[in-house]
């Protein structure tokens, strides 16, 4: 992909700090860290989003995913970490190359969670209906 910038970090044409590499994947620090030592995991093999991956790339980011969240908890004495994958412009993804987000947490660091809601009667068991019909 000529003009997507995680290609150009997996080609070396621009810089990135790398933390791990195998055939598959690379790992490398976000340039703009939720904490630090947040960690970007993506597949060689270019894709847009998670739909579409082929399996073995989805099965190799996640397995280069658990290796550098190990990493964040052993190296960075982080007490938690958050995994996260933004798919489409809607659900905040800005680079067009399926990426994991590996971001180590601590306790205190301020950062809050989504907030929930509760579903209107019965809308709960009609969303569920239409996510079975397509499952
Ligand atoms: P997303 O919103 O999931 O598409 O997130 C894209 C992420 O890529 C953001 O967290 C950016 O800080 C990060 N990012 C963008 N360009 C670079 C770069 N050249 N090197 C490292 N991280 C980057
Ligand atoms: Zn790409």
């Amino acid at each position: 992909m000529e003009n997507c910038i995680f290609c150009k970090i997996i080609k070396k044409e621009i810089p990135s700090i790398k933390v791990y590499e195998d055939k598959e994947t690379l790992a490398f620090l976000d340039i703009n860290p939720i904490n630090y030592g947040h960690i970007l995991v993506v597949p060689k093999i270019h894709s847009e989003n998670l739909l579409g991956m082929k399996e073995k790339d989805m099965n190799a980011v996640i397995k280069t995913a658990q290796k550098t969240a190990n990493a964040i908890m052993k190296g960075l004495k982080a007490d938690g970490f958050n995994i996260g994958m933004n798919n489409y412009h809607a659900a905040g993804q800005v680079v067009m190359h399926s990426h994991l987000h590996v971001i180590p947490r601590f306790k205190n660091d301020g950062l809050r969670h989504w907030p929930g809601k509760k579903y209107p009667e019965n809308s709960d068991k009609e969303t569920a209906e239409k996510l079975r019909k397509i499952l």
